[in-house]
């Protein structure tokens, strides 16, 4: 029987279970994760799990009775510490050895930390898991000023939360521009707009130097201006993928996990799947790695029918999501080699969507609070569809009755 192992119990790790069970694979898996959790969605993590509107339940990928199953066994609270490949078996931290046919790295990735005074003060927080979130929330229930580090999607995402909250938040953020990472200047500008309607004190272009505080937090040194006071800070400052057990077994590593586009790493009985990744992408042209929801699931899909026999390609156009107060951001392509935008929709109510061209082609699809031309962009994108820049700005006519030419 094929022994098939899997290393993280996360998101992506749930979702290949499921596709495997679904493709009928007859070997035997174990499933070993490092958190106590079954595997469950991180997005609420940082919106309605935050805000306590969701029970830690509702995160999970499946309920335990899922894996109850004479051919699965789920470890967790149990880490993997080795990968020893010429004899096929993954270590973990108590010593036990663990034989594979064939592995899976599902490793995700952990929050970058800064290094600086006072950085391990309490109250100094990062989110990543369910834990986090309720260390936060109680952090967050005796707070009057909360400090983030970071307006990429996550700071911000708590911002709208803690707000709601009643809490009075600032964000610091050293670029000069918010989700400058994921969105184009436009629809940062737009975001800035909401954020400090709702009393959120942005102040970008700016660092941190310190936290500052004897036992505990009391405030943030910023690089330029007063201090901050604070009761609470949380870093939101990127993310590192989970790549050491498999660049000190001799993987092929880059900015993640190199596969090809069937997930497998340069050990042919080795797949990686999600955010530990670096992964070709079709539609782009070139290696990437994604934090997203829906690249983790791809992945995990294609993964799963290479496994049970199959052969899939995974070259999907990426997409991603945020949510911030009423505004629902939904992005599919990357815009940073535009040339051109047109903008569908009114961007002061919000309801609109940033199309990005190079090339005339389109590229990329920013919308927010309009998800039917995000839903109709994506196929567009996929095809590197050429649209006449007329039809385009045409907010009367949907996207998918327009008439267009691939650009490739
Ligand atoms: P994970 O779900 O992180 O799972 C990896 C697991 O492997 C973890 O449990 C980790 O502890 C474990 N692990 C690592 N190393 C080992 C080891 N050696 N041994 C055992 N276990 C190990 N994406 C979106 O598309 N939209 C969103 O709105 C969005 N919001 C997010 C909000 C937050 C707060 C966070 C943190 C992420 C968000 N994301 C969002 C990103 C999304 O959650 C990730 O892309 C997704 O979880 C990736 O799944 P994964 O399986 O690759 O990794």
């Amino acid at each position: 029987m094929t022994e098939l192992v899997v290393v993280g119990a996360g998101h992506g790790a749930g979702q290949l279970v499921v596709s495997l069970k679904q493709r009928g694979f007859d070997g035997h898996l174990t499933l070993i994760g490092d958190e106590p959790w079954l595997p469950y969605q991180r997005p609420p993590l940082s919106k309605k799990f935050l805000a306590g509107q969701l029970q830690a339940e509702r995160l999970f990928v499946k309920p335990e009775s899922f894996y109850r199953d004479p051919s699965l066994t789920l470890s967790l609270d149990t880490r993997v510490t080795a990968i020893v490949r010429d004899r096929r078996r993954v270590m973990t931290a108590s010593r036990q050895a663990l034989p594979y046919d064939t592995l899976v790295l599902a490793t995700g990735s952990r929050p970058r930390r800064i290094e600086l005074p006072g950085a391990t003060l309490p109250g100094v927080f990062y989110l990543r898991t369910i834990e986090d979130v309720e260390q936060i929330r109680a952090a967050l229930a005796a707070a009057e000023r909360l400090v983030i580090v970071g307006a990429g999607y996550i700071g911000l995402e708590v911002a709208a939360v803690a707000v709601g909250l009643g809490v009075e938040v600032t964000v610091v953020e050293a670029l000069d521009r918010v989700m400058s990472r994921v969105v184009s200047a436009e629809v940062s500008a737009v975001y800035e707009r909401v954020h400090r309607q709702h009393g959120v004190d942005l102040r970008l272009g700016t660092g941190v130097s310190a936290f500052l505080g004897d036992d505990s937090l009391a405030g943030v040194q910023l690089v330029r201006g007063e201090p901050l006071d604070a009761d609470a800070v949380i870093v939101g400052v990127g993310a590192i993928p989970n790549t050491e057990i498999a660049a000190e077994a001799g993987l092929e590593v880059a900015d993640g996990i190199v596969v090809d586009d069937r997930c497998r790493t340069s050990d042919p009985h080795i797949y990686a799947i999600g955010d530990c990744t670096f992964h070709p992408n079709a539609v782009l042209g070139r290696s990437i790695r994604l934090e997203s929801v829906h690249n983790a699931l791809e992945q995990a899909k294609t993964a799963a029918i290479n496994i049970a026999g199959g052969d899939a390609h995974y070259d999907d156009v990426p997409w991603f999501w945020s949510d911030q107060y009423d505004l629902k951001l939904q992005i599919a392509g990357i815009s940073t080699d535009h040339d051109d935008i047109v903008v569908r929709g009114d961007m002061e109510e919000p309801s609109f969507a940033c199309l990005y061209l190079a090339e005339q082609r389109l590229i990329a699809v920013e919308a927010v609070n309009r998800p039917r031309d995000f839903m109709q962009a994506k196929p567009l994108i996929a095809a590197h569809a050429i649209i006449a820049r007329g039809a385009l700005e045409d907010s009367a006519v949907e996207l998918k009755e327009m008439e267009w030419r691939p650009g490739r």
